[in-house]
């Protein structure tokens, strides 16, 4: 793995040649008009090109690009093939199957980034008389509560068509355009969840059905924690007990009086485990970082155990563990993380961009296809980041580069950019799947980001609690939402925000 200063070298060699042009600004009474209540605030520069954009998806990343491409003068129309906006937040009850439904939060889940870090660059995600729940890490129906309401301000939702699955984007080839093909999905599920609040679009009372329409550009925000990735494991095949993925996994109950061997020990692994502790007869959490004979019990729990990964699974429901223990377990939890995946992809855009162990190829910065730029750009897709600041980071990058007001560099530089960057991970030694982590780097690349764009930065505040809440989340896994020490900085955040509260 590499050290901090080893990943912030990486990201200055990649920061190329070219820097953001941008105009002076002077407000437009165009922009303004179509930019909602986003608008009144802030003088813009004029746009060079005004495009209608079609971004795939209305979770955090999706809604941050309707407001970034809105505000830059673009008309995006945002498909959500939900009933309501706010994605992975959205919990969904027991899923029938492994597969169901689009988000991966089970019931009690509470954030674990303090809510200050976490919330958008100029949207204080602050406890306020409505809150749901107004701890510092709060439950995931406070951010659902956050999510719309970041949509109420800037009057999103009526960008967003609901039930509206894209199912193709294809390139014609004629004009550089997009065709999107979506399915109306409103008659088939009239009346059912999604549990966000916002309404859903009434079009389509025929039923489900496929329809066209042109777009001069895609920008996919569909997330990237629905699809499960499984642990292999030898011999799994002929072992007769149940298997399932942390994102099917709810609430405890079913695990009543069992043995559960957890696979991954990070946060939902970790979370998971300390739960279902508390019903199960046994609880064994495989990590695949711990030394071949690790078995301890951890502290405060009569049945939890932090073991070495698991070496193979036999016929007789044994789970064999690196040092060759063993224990019989009724189930294995998969909490080994997610794909990346784009079903509407076609086959033309396939010959182009490919997924393979995790890794998207090939992207500039994560973001853009160099051969299709700017045209087709993806938000949201790295990891071990702070997710929302990020989205809206990139989001003012790609709605920038597509009115003309940032440049983009060559096509042939931002390849060399994406070699030089696998060169880097190579040397490191880091895996394919990792291309997209920005474990020790994410600020540079934010504050490339916001550099680029001429975006507001990422707060100093914000990256020191951000450093802070990961070390206390290590060193004390069962307090760490309860408590800690970084007051000073959350006096500094609620500080910085108090100039967000006068213009909200
Ligand atoms: C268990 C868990 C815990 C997490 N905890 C935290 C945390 O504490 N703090 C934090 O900041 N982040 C956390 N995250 C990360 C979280 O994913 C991000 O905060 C953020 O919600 C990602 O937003 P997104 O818009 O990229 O994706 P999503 O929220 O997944 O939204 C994608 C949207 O695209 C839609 N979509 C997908 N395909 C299509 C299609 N073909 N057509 C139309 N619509 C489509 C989906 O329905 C969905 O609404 C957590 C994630 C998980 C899974």
């Amino acid at each position: 793995m590499a050290s901090a200063p080893r990943r912030a070298a990486l990201v200055k060699m990649h920061t190329s040649s070219t820097r953001a042009t941008i105009p002076a600004p002077t407000t437009t009474t165009r922009r303004a008009a179509a930019a909602g209540s986003d608008r009144a605030t802030m003088a813009t520069p004029t746009p060079m090109r005004s495009l209608h954009v079609a971004v795939i998806g209305a979770g955090a990343a999706g809604l941050a690009a309707a407001r970034e491409l809105r505000r830059e003068g673009h008309s995006p129309v945002v498909f959500e093939r939900g009933a309501g906006i706010g994605g992975t937040w959205i919990y969904e009850p027991p899923a029938e199957t492994e597969d169901d439904g689009h988000s991966s939060m089970y019931e009690s889940l509470r954030t674990n980034l303090p809510r200050e870090v976490m919330g958008f660059l100029d949207f204080p995600f602050a406890a306020v008389p409505g809150s749901l729940d107004a701890r510092r890490f709060p439950r995931h129906e406070e951010v659902l509560r956050y999510i719309h309401e970041f949509a109420r301000r800037f009057d999103l939702s009526g960008l967003v068509r609901f039930r509206a699955e894209v199912t193709a984007v294809v390139r014609v080839l004629q004009d550089g355009r997009w065709t999107v093909r979506w399915r109306n999905k409103a008659a088939a599920a009239a009346g059912g969840g999604g549990g966000g609040g916002a309404a859903a679009d009434d079009a389509g009372e025929a039923g489900e059905e496929e329809q066209e329409e042109a777009y001069d550009a895609v920008v996919v925000c569909n997330g990237h924690y629905t699809k499960p990735r499984i642990a292999d494991i030898p011999g799994v095949d002929a072992w007769p007990g149940k298997q399932i993925h942390s994102h099917s996994y709810r609430l405890p109950d079913p695990f009543h009086d069992q043995v559960v061997v957890i696979i991954g020990a990070k946060n939902s692994g970790g979370d998971i485990s300390r739960e279902i502790a508390g019903v199960a007869r046994e609880v064994h959490m495989a990590n695949r970082a711990s030394p071949a004979a690790t078995c301890e019990r951890l502290p405060g729990y009569h049945n939890l155990w932090l073991r070495s990964m698991v070496e193979r699974a036999d016929p007789d429901g044994s789970v064999v563990f690196r040092d060759g223990s063993s224990v019989r377990a009724d189930v294995i939890m998969h909490c080994t993380g997610y794909k990346y995946s784009f079903p509407f992809l076609d086959q033309q855009q396939g010959r182009i961009i490919s997924v393979h162990d995790n890794r998207i190829h090939p992207l500039y910065k994560h973001v853009f296809v160099p051969q299709l730029a700017p045209s087709l750009a993806f938000i949201g897709l790295p990891f071990k980041v702070i997710p929302f600041p990020m989205a809206q980071l990139q989001a003012s990058w790609v709605a920038g580069a597509l009115s003309g007001r940032v440049q983009l560099p060559s096509e042939e530089e931002m390849m060399e950019d994406v070699r030089a960057l696998y060169a880097e991970l190579e040397a490191m030694g880091w895996p394919v799947r990792y291309t997209h982590c920005l474990k020790h780097n994410q600020f540079e690349y934010d504050d490339w980001l916001a550099d680029q764009s001429g975006h507001a930065k990422v707060e100093e505040w914000r990256k020191s609690m951000y450093d802070a809440a990961s070390k206390k989340k290590v060193e004390c896994p069962e307090t760490y939402r309860e408590e800690w020490d970084d007051h000073d900085l959350m006096d500094q955040a609620n500080q910085d925000f108090q100039k967000y509260y006068c213009i909200l």
